[in-house]
């Protein structure tokens, strides 16, 4: 099978390899669309100390595909079942599964391998995070349940209010999906970021305001433009970061109305550190969450809401591309042009 193998940081080939067999209680997955993410960008570029643990390794984890092998023991499915799956499962016994906090299960075991024609899904992700696709939703509209389900993680935790203003910081894929889901979610969206194919793309999926990062060279302006755009002058009421830098970070704490919430959802480097003004806790009472992965009900969520229709995926897929073009469409999404580009194994 064809398979894309990282060598380091920058290096990859697409290679011919054997098809992986499967053992007891696992399933082989022909995989019919994989879709590029920020992460696998960034894991291309300069590696990832969690995802990448040694060299050479395939890579790729937000996929949907068709089963071509069922492992022994294997009771909900059968070969020929369209088929999505997350890139991790919690394992249900540890500290934080016990306490339902399953998204920081201690042994997550994330799953790489999606940009290659078949994947093995292991056990536990079988058991708990592998579902079943209808007949009518696409594969490459199925492989989004993944990031929905990490920018679902944030919605469900921001109590919204109808008519509420929710800023949105950064608009690379997942900040145009978080726009999407929270003004789905019935909140007015103030998308901030740069480039006016993006802003155009956020109207799209729903922003009724956008703010040009790209216009704006100080970062007290940025702070001002999105105040002056929410609640008279006072702040939104929510805040999130979807960059995943230090200083977008201190800015976007500083964007909340008294009492707002701020949901720093891009992950910054390890080691980095960010300081505020602590009378934004204390006396204005603002609230800070982090926000990080998914879990297996907001996965099977993403599939439903998917494949219900509400979601314009055609806004957020920006064009097929064969396994050999995957550096070409990583760069493409570098330079802005494109949100997610589907790559196909089987392309013809
Ligand atoms: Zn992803
Ligand atoms: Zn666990």
């Amino acid at each position: 099978m064809k398979c894309a193998m990282l060598y380091g940081p920058g290096k990859l080939k697409i290679e011919e390899v054997e098809i992986p067999s499967i053992k007891k209680g696992e399933v082989l997955v022909e995989v019919r669309a994989a879709l590029t993410c920020g992460t696998d960008i960034k894991t291309y570029i300069r590696g990832h100390p969690v995802l990448i643990r040694s060299y050479p390794s395939p890579f790729g984890h937000e996929f949907s595909g068709v089963i071509s092998q069922v492992g022994t023991g294997v009771k909900r499915f059968t070969k020929g079942m369209k088929v999505v799956a997350a890139n991790s499962a919690p394992c249900g016994q540890c500290y934080f599964c016990k306490k339902g906090y399953v998204n920081l299960c201690e042994d997550l075991r994330l799953l790489n391998g999606a940009y290659a024609q078949y994947i093995v899904i292991p056990e536990r992700i079988v058991n708990k995070n592998l579902l079943e696709i209808s007949d009518h939703v696409s594969f490459e509209d199925a492989a989004l349940s993944e990031p929905i389900a990490c920018c679902l993680n944030a919605v469900c935790q921001s109590d919204i209010s109808p008519g509420d203003t929710v800023a949105i910081i950064g608009l690379g894929p997942i900040g145009l999906i978080l726009t999407h889901l929270y003004h789905l979610n019935g909140a007015k969206v103030i998308a901030c970021g740069k480039g006016e194919k993006r802003l155009e793309l956020s109207k799209i999926l729903g922003a009724s305001l956008t703010v040009d990062a790209e216009e704006i060279h100080d970062e007290t302006e940025e702070i001002k433009a999105v105040k002056k755009l929410s609640n008279n002058g006072r702040g939104a009421d929510i805040v999130v970061e979807a960059v995943g830098k230090p200083d977008t970070w201190e800015m976007t704490v500083k964007m909340v109305r008294r009492g707002g919430l701020v949901i720093l959802f891009g992950g910054c480097p390890s080691g980095t550190s960010f300081t505020m003004d602590t009378s934004l806790i204390h006396y204005e009472q603002i609230t800070i969450k982090g926000i990080f992965h998914h879990t297996p009900k907001l996965f099977k969520r993403a599939l439903d809401l998917i494949s219900s229709g509400k979601i314009n995926t055609k806004a957020i897929i920006s064009g097929r591309r064969p396994l050999e073009k995957l550096e070409e469409a990583f760069s493409l999404v570098k330079k802005k042009k494109g949100v997610k580009y589907f790559i196909d194994a089987f392309y013809k």
